[in-house]
């Protein structure tokens, strides 16, 4: 069994390993530690282990965990699937959200009292229950987006569909970025990349991987 600091400490390494293999400065690629289903004790052994950005994917449980953790070093990432009517509160401990993937949750985000980070979630699927927008509506609503003074757009966001080559899927992704910054040059980020497919993600150019169980261990069991 490795303990926490172990695994960490091993996925930077590779981490750092895929960013020199695909020509890339190492403090380029920001590793988020997903700890969904992990209690706040866990949390605030990472951020003792120098961990600064955690993502969550459930409002009502990530709500409560930051609540409990109350460590200003720590950055929240949202990166599930947001109703909403829970954007607003979801906005009092994220300083990121991942997952947007439709006009009216930017409509919600919009009425945030600060400045928030905006990830576009794109589909990678034909499953619409996947979340995020479909390609073809992506430039739309990047340019809602645009249009809140708030709301600073990142970048996109996506998960690699199971039936693909992850490094296809982000290739995939990396041309849409390449679309989305005729329209918004800043949006340059690239959140992709997980336990399992966070090396291709990388040399797609990710910039923000999301690694839940490669460091966390296992997730308990949650009904
Ligand atoms: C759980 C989750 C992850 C992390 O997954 P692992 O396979 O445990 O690394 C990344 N992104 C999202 C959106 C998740 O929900």
């Amino acid at each position: 069994m490795s303990t926490l600091a172990e695994r960490l400490e091993a996925v930077h390494a590779s981490v750092a390993d895929a960013a020199r293999d695909a020509g890339r400065d190492p403090s380029s690629v920001t590793t988020i530690v997903i700890t969904k289903f992990h209690p706040a004790s866990l949390v605030s052994e990472l951020a003792a282990l120098g961990v600064r950005d955690v993502g969550e994917n459930r409002h009502q449980e990530a709500a409560a965990k930051a609540a409990e953790v109350a460590d200003g070093r720590l950055r929240w990432h949202f990166v599930g699937q947001l109703q909403g009517n829970k954007a607003a509160a979801a906005l009092e401990y994220a300083t990121a959200v991942h997952s947007v993937d439709r006009a009216s949750l930017v409509s919600a985000l919009a009425k945030a009292a600060r400045p928030v980070d905006v990830f576009l979630q794109l589909n990678l699927t034909d499953d619409p229950g996947r979340g995020g927008v479909r390609p073809d509506g992506l430039l739309e609503l990047a340019e809602r987006v645009l249009a809140v003074p708030g709301l600073a757009l990142r970048g996109l966001m996506a998960v690699a569909p199971l039936d693909e080559e992850p490094r296809a899927a982000f290739a995939r992704v990396r041309a849409a970025s390449d679309e989305l910054r005729t329209l918004a040059p800043g949006a340059t980020d690239l959140s992709m990349g997980m336990s399992g497919d966070f090396r291709e993600a990388i040399a797609e150019g990710a910039t923000h991987l999301r690694i839940g169980t490669a460091i966390t261990g296992n997730r308990p069991e949650r009904g």
